[in-house]
């Protein structure tokens, strides 16, 4: 255990408000989280937390690989699309010679009062969204009965969806409920919508469901 020594603390206990951004003073040591992870924790090598299995050191070299990977970049302000905690991300770019633009990193903001740079295990591989060689780029297609999927054209899957919800609308729509009363509704479809949704894509979305008479309509944000 060269050079370092253990010691045992929550984190959390030491940090308090300060300030119009949220920003969180370390009582330990009178300086902010930010500067702590600025710094790199100075003097990092000298401890670590071991109740929590934290390694200050570890987090250091961390910190300054990224000040090298993101040094000189344009940082971006976003927001994170998994959920209507909306978290607040930082994400950093940088122009290359050929002109195109290479996503370096995305990270939680510090100053946002929402997640004070904090992100869920979603919201941090966020990332992943933008780069993951994983990723579909294009829609696949199961037909019925079929064991396989295939890869098909945007337009055949924007062709397909409307099809099948004009036939759904047709079969399901409902013109006067039990009473006689005039009701013009379409009781056979359901949509929900995504926390990703701007208000101007949630508002659309919903004039357009309600112009197909749909009743049942819900949005993640309020789960
Ligand atoms: S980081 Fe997690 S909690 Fe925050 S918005 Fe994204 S999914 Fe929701």
């Amino acid at each position: 255990m060269t050079g370092r020594r253990p010691v045992s603390i929550i984190l959390s206990p030491f940090f308090r408000q300060s300030g119009a951004k949220g920003e969180r003073e370390l009582g330990l040591t009178g300086f902010t989280r930010r500067e702590f992870l600025k710094r790199g924790a100075a003097g990092a090598g000298a401890f670590y937390v071991s109740s929590l299995g934290f390694d200050v050191a570890v987090a250091e070299a961390t910190t300054i690989k990224q000040h090298l990977r993101i040094e000189g970049a344009t940082v971006s302000h976003s927001v994170c699309p998994y959920c209507a905690v909306g978290c607040s991300l930082l994400a950093y770019t940088r122009k290359n010679a050929n002109g195109s633009v290479e996503l370096l990193q995305i990270e939680g903001n510090p100053d946002s009062p929402v997640n004070e740079g904090t992100l869920c295990p979603k919201g941090a591989s966020a990332m992943e969204l933008a780069i993951s060689k994983r990723r579909f780029v294009s829609p696949l297609y199961r037909a019925p009965g079929a064991d396989e999927w295939k890869q098909v054209s945007w337009d055949f899957v924007l062709d397909k969806v409307a099809r099948l919800i004009k036939d759904a609308r047709d079969r399901t729509f409902v013109t006067k409920d039990e009473d006689g009363n005039v009701v013009n509704r379409c009781e056979g479809i359901a949509f929900a919508g995504g926390a990703a949704f701007s208000n101007e894509e949630g508002y659309l979305t919903t004039k357009l469901m309600r112009g197909l008479g749909l009743v049942y309509l819900e949005q993640q944000a309020r789960v």
